[in-house]
């Protein structure tokens, strides 16, 4: 995890912190570097309670005490716990180990809405913050099309949509929203998509601007 892994801090706040981290095979218990979980802390005067998004999480909570064998949150107790406080304060400096550089680096990107995940070439991932700018899903972008993993958006039916279709969709569930405000982190890898999936199209057609959304989607007007 110190290694090679990813871990970023998502949101702080008196009473919460919100981190993502890689997810971990349930089956294989291998690393998995293209897959990410989102793991709570709540802080309480006394204690800090934890709960993870991870499916070790989901199928141990209501067969054993899942704080312990998560991995994610034994990881976050046994390494991150008793560094929190000086990682939000002035003596940060005194964070010297390999796990004091990650979790420094690991505060870089508090707050941002979108935060980009991964480093595979076509499976994007990103973690997106839902409206109370507290809790975030992972949305995918695969193929030119973005995915939100949450539940209920699913339910929703609002979750699928083309990336170059947001802006015209009405319908958009508030992650696809909110990514549709940001784009900045993700503009880029849709280019490299549509030049990938218009094979067809002579290349010196390609016009520069990053986003030549309209090429695909502008037949509304015939
Ligand atoms: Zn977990
Ligand atoms: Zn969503």
């Amino acid at each position: 995890m110190v290694e090679v892994g990813t871990l970023i801090w998502r949101s702080h706040k008196q009473t919460i912190d919100v981190v993502v981290m890689n997810d971990v095979d349930v089956s294989t218990g291998i690393f998995q570097m293209n897959k990410f979980v989102h793991v709570w802390m709540h802080h309480d005067a006394e204690t800090t309670r934890y709960t993870c998004d991870c499916s070790m999480y989901g199928i141990l909570i209501n067969v054993n005490d899942a704080d312990e064998v998560c991995c994610h949150i034994r990881f976050l107790k046994e390494h991150v716990e008793a560094n929190i406080h000086s990682l939000f304060n002035s003596d940060s400096d005194t964070l010297k180990t390999a796990i004091g550089v990650m979790l420094k680096r690991s505060i870089a990107s508090i707050g941002q809405p979108v935060v980009k995940l991964d480093q595979h070439k076509l499976n994007h991932k990103f973690s997106v913050f839902s409206d109370d700018q507290i809790a975030s899903v992972i949305v995918t972008l695969e193929k030119n099309r973005f995915v939100c993993t949450n539940g209920e958006c699913r339910a929703l039916k609002s979750h699928k949509r083309k990336a170059v279709s947001l802006d015209d969709s009405a319908s958009l569930c508030q992650h696809l929203r909110t990514l549709n405000q940001n784009k900045a982190p993700w503009k880029e890898f849709v280019t490299e998509l549509l030049e990938d999936d218009n094979t067809n199209i002579p290349v010196t057609d390609v016009p520069e601007e990053p986003l030549h959304c309209k090429i695909v989607s502008n037949d509304i007007e015939h």
